[in-house]
């Protein structure tokens, strides 16, 4: 969480409780907050100048040149999806998605410049790791896509938000939960709990956490892989948590919070494409509420193919016939290096 004295002078950067704890202090009230949370989220206005129901000392307060996020590159060549190209305040880059699909949109956010994980098939493991996002740079990629929107003449709202960008929340479950907090909090942008959604590659330490605080917002967890073998080679992460570990804690997640999960398996051709792997995933996920999401392999490291597509409906058919309720995820925005595991920080 941010340090409110640092911040101080970009009030912008407060989420609801801290920028009503700041304008108290200040000596102001507190519906002063609900201002400024109006100005920003409902009507998209962050300069000072024209929140007119202001007092000029509020106003100083309120500096959108220092240091939020920017958009620095867009590429809307795909019917389906926009690639954006967000410069953080110490310049570093970071992408995100717009993916307009069954007459909404959903927001692909990143929470990490890079990722340390590491995944084999992932395009954002092959760039440097600096580091996370604050949970204030991830909101603020839903702001500046919204921004973005109504530039273009589109009014409606940004429905779902996904952290399935660059990075792994969960490497900062606090940071990545108390984001999803304030893109829910009714003073902010009150969206549906429900409309969020974490997806990590199974640091089990921060499923935990989501199980603890009782909150409706989603899980996905990637799973890509049958055995620990496999994972371990296409995943490192599972050297550290391993299947027994991972899924533990997903049972335990459902149990504590009543919800599904879903789990993203990344479709690799040989690897995991097989009748067989088929097999071995309902094993595995027996029991546990969920839903699965197949997501064909997108170019991203040179090694790896996509299935054909009689393995990939052979798959999802055995797994439908076992009572698995899956999808079969194709990314959008592939052809403009904006679908699932492409995001490299650059284009
Ligand atoms: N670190 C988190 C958030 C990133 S989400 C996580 O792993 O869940 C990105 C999703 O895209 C994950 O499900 C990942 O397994 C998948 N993915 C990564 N590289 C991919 C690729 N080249 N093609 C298709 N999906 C990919």
């Amino acid at each position: 969480m941010m340090e409110i004295e640092e911040e101080k002078f970009n009030i912008l950067k407060l989420d609801p409780d801290q920028l009503e704890s700041f304008l108290l202090q200040k000596g102001f009230k507190k519906f002063r907050g609900s201002q400024i949370n109006n100005w920003i989220w409902n009507k998209k206005i962050i300069n000072p100048d024209e929140m007119t129901n202001l007092p000029a000392e509020i106003k100083s307060y309120i500096n959108p040149d220092r240091g939020l996020p920017l958009i620095k590159k867009v590429n809307n060549n795909d019917p389906e999806a926009v690639l954006i190209l967000v410069e953080l305040e110490d310049k570093n880059l970071i992408e995100m998605v717009i993916i307009d699909k069954d007459n909404h949109y959903t927001l692909c956010v990143s929470t990490g410049v890079g990722c340390p994980l590491n995944c084999k098939f992932c395009a954002t493991g092959k760039i440097p790791y600096k580091r996370q996002l604050t949970s204030f740079e991830i909101i603020w990629q839903v702001w500046l896509a919204q921004r973005y929107l109504i530039s273009q003449g589109e009014h409606r709202n940004i429905r779902n938000v996904v952290m399935m960008g660059m990075g792994e929340p969960f490497l900062d479950p606090q940071g990545a939960v108390h984001a999803a907090q304030w893109l829910s909090d009714e003073r902010s942008l009150n969206m549906g709990q429900r409309r969020i959604t974490i997806s990590t590659a199974g640091v089990v330490p921060g499923i935990n956490y989501l199980a603890k605080i009782n909150r409706q917002f989603r899980l996905a967890v990637s799973l890509n892989a049958v055995s620990d073998k496999m994972r371990r080679e296409l995943m490192p992460v599972n050297k550290k948590w391993n299947l027994d570990k991972l899924l533990g804690a997903v049972r335990h997640y459902v149990e504590a919070t009543n919800r599904a999960v879903t789990f993203e398996y990344v479709m690799l051709k040989s690897i995991n494409d097989q009748p067989e792997h088929a097999a071995e995933l309902i094993k595995l996920i027996r029991g546990i509420k969920c839903k699965l999401n197949l997501i064909p392999y997108n170019q991203a490291v040179e090694y790896y193919q996509p299935p054909t597509p009689e393995n990939l409906d052979k798959f999802q058919n055995k797994l439908k016939k076992a009572g698995v309720e899956t999808t079969v995820r194709l990314s959008s925005g592939k052809n403009i290096k904006a679908g699932c595991g492409q995001l490299a920080g650059e284009f």
